[in-house]
């Protein structure tokens, strides 16, 4: 795995799960509740932030994050659900700008509003005035795909829209070093152009160079390169357990690497769950089950279980094994 994966409020603090792609200085953070766990430094590179649903307990962190990264180059681009754009506007007029007309950050936000993205623009050379220019396009549940890794998210039901994430790392090309050894070929530069070539996919009919010799990049890549699957993590909270809804989270959860979830009611207070809109532990172990997902990680606990929350772990284990 390439990813460095932490809560950013740890097992007790409002959610926020910090994901970051090592050696590329680049992170993104799945809600931005509290943000104890990160420091400064991690903070300055999350250059994508994702969100479920505006609840004050995923989004009391933007303010800080924001004053963080105010003079950084990069843009912050926000994603989430429809009427995240509201919400975003809301924090920005909280501050009065007239003197930030320096600071050349911008926030991009894409709220997916049916089948369709909206995305627009909030400059502080502007005062955070929204852009007047929006771009519409399809989402196709996708809401970032780049060479490193791709984030698509699933609607759920929380009494308003609450995105589930799903983060997928492309699959990543190796060199096997035992075949290169075997067929007597040095290290080199080549290396590099191979595994571009094949990245590109702009193999086709292409020689490299390697000392002397002239080899075609198809029988190099055969005899030389292995794929291997990238990490997959998903992250869900905050949602409504009906029937269509289990249905549609075991198929996005399924086979996934570390699946978060929340769990924050025993069984014994169900209707609690119930009537907020939330899951209970058991519910997330059931689904971990069903998913088939190699490890259940569970946060967002309700604070009445403050002192005993290995109770709601020990009620998910009785279901499922791998629960953390
Ligand atoms: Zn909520
Ligand atoms: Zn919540």
């Amino acid at each position: 795995m390439a990813l460095v994966i932490k809560l950013g409020g740890g097992e007790e603090g409002d959610p926020s799960l910090y994901v970051e792609v090592v050696g590329k200085k680049r992170a993104l953070l799945f809600d931005c509740g509290f943000l104890t766990e990160l420091t400064p430094r991690e903070i300055l590179r999350v250059k994508d932030l994702f969100i479920s649903h505006t609840h004050i307990d995923h989004f009391i962190g933007f303010d800080y994050i924001l004053r963080l990264i105010l003079e950084r180059k990069d843009s912050l681009h926000i994603y989430g659900p429809e009427g995240i754009a509201q919400n975003i506007q809301g924090k920005l007029k909280g501050y009065n700008w007239n003197i930030a007309q320096e600071i050349g950050l911008t926030i991009v936000v894409h709220e997916a509003i049916g089948e369709r993205l909206r995305i627009s623009r909030y400059q502080c050379k502007n005062r955070f005035e929204p852009d007047q220019e929006m771009e519409w396009r399809e989402h196709r549940n996708i809401f970032l795909e780049d060479n490193d890794l791709v984030v698509d998210f699933l609607p759920l039901d929380h009494k308003t829209p609450s995105l589930a994430y799903r983060i997928t790392e492309k699959p990543v090309i190796r060199v096997n070093k035992d075949r290169l050894q075997e067929l007597q070929l040095p290290p080199g530069p080549w290396l590099r152009q191979l595994k571009e070539a094949v990245l590109s996919g702009s193999m086709k009919d292409q020689s490299l160079e390697i000392g002397d010799k002239v080899y075609p990049a198809s029988d190099l890549q055969a005899n030389l390169l292995e794929w291997t699957r990238g990490f997959k993590v998903v992250y869900l909270t905050d949602a409504l357990l009906t029937e269509a809804a289990k249905e549609k989270i075991i198929s996005f959860a399924n086979a996934s690497d570390i699946f978060y979830c929340e769990g924050p009611f025993l069984e014994a207070d169900r209707d609690k769950a119930k009537s907020s809109y939330h899951l209970t532990a058991r519910e997330a172990a059931i689904l971990a089950r069903e998913a088939r997902v190699k490890k259940l990680v569970l946060f967002h606990f309700s604070p009445r279980y403050k002192g005993r929350y290995d109770e709601l772990i020990a009620e998910a284990r009785t279901v499922f094994h791998h629960v953390y």
